[in-house]
């Protein structure tokens, strides 16, 4: 579908088309496009063309979008060609789980599934380390979200040898190059899902070390939101420069034409919603949806199944 059509449709859909279009052009700019990543180069507040006094706005701009998202996804599940898979990734308390919330809650359930990647268990242990994610993968005419994925086993499992230890693999296939290795099994395990019909994007959500913090005390501070800390948060915010180092390998070995990588600011988490409901609509309109091939396209068929039905 041509852009300005998409940015079209989300104007008629009750927002600023012109707003939409800014957004498009900023969202752009999240695109991994070359190696190396240097994460500093990417401010976790960015707004884009928004300031917070146009909430109101972007509130509009999310709704139009899932309202596109939601039609979009019918065609997607009735031509049955394409799959999409949405990989999600973030620190702790990046803003995961209520983006999927925001994002995803247009989306009809029968065929859209988000899968939580954990701590793997022992038969995930006993498996190669594509292996459960390979399990959840979308079929043709759905939509998978993977909360956290496959590229944990380059983050977490680089940062902390004792995850690398519990795999139990052989000592000859884990030299230093082993980090290497994984990046390109992964690059290649997604370029061949990509000649099979998923379409991928990638989403890093980008929070700052200082929004982090202020995230974890209002979740101790509040005894709702007890049941989301864990001790690991605070083990693994010890080693924020080595994540850091980790992100930014995986996202420079990893993102392709047929995989981006998008690096999303998520400080402020009313833009991050948008600008990856803004990623996401242009990663659907790059498919070919329009022509979804009816059962019965023969006029004579038509008529005589309409027949048959008054008839009985
Ligand atoms: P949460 O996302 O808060 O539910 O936490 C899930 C935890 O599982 C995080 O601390 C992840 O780092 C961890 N995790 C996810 N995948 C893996 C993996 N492949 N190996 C080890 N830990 C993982
Ligand atoms: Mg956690």
């Amino acid at each position: 579908m041509a852009r300005d059509s998409v940015l079209a449709d989300l104007g008629a859909k009750g927002a600023d088309g012109g707003a939409a279009h800014e957004l498009t052009e900023a969202v752009r700019r999240y695109r991994i496009d070359r190696a190396p990543v240097c994460l500093a180069d990417h401010d976790p507040a960015d707004t884009g063309p928004f300031t917070t006094r146009d909430r109101g706005l972007a509130r509009a701009l999310l709704r139009a979008h899932t309202a596109w998202l939601t039609d979009r996804q019918r065609a997607l599940a009735a031509q049955g060609q394409w799959a999409v898979l949405v990989v999600l990734q973030g620190r702790d308390a990046a803003g995961k789980d209520s983006l999927i919330r925001h994002v995803m809650s247009g989306l009809n359930p029968q065929s859209c599934d988000v899968t939580s990647f954990g701590v793997p268990n022992e038969e995930e242990l006993r498996h190669d380390f594509l292996w459960r994610c390979q399990r959840h993968l979308p079929a043709q005419g759905t939509v998978g979200v993977f909360n956290r994925s496959h590229y944990e086993e380059v983050l977490v499992v680089r940062v902390r040898p004792d995850l690398l230890r519990a795999q139990r693999l052989h000592p000859s296939l884990v030299g230093p190059g082993v980090w290497d290795q994984r990046l390109r099994d992964i690059a290649a395990f997604e370029d061949y899902l990509s000649r099979n019909g998923t379409a991928i994007v990638k989403i890093f959500l980008n929070v700052s070390k200082e929004e982090q913090k202020e995230r974890f005390l209002g979740r101790l501070r509040n005894p709702a939101k007890h049941f989301k800390f864990s001790p690991s948060d605070i083990r693994d915010r010890e080693h924020w420069d080595a994540y850091t180092e980790a992100y930014e390998a995986a996202l420079g070995a990893t993102s392709t034409p047929e995989a981006p990588w998008y690096v999303v600011p998520a400080d402020r988490k009313w833009f991050a919603r948008l600008a990856v409901a803004s990623i996401l609509v242009h990663t659907i309109a790059e498919l070919d949806l329009e022509h979804p091939a009816p059962l019965l396209a023969d006029p004579e068929e038509l008529q005589a199944a309409r027949a048959a039905l008054e008839d009985a």
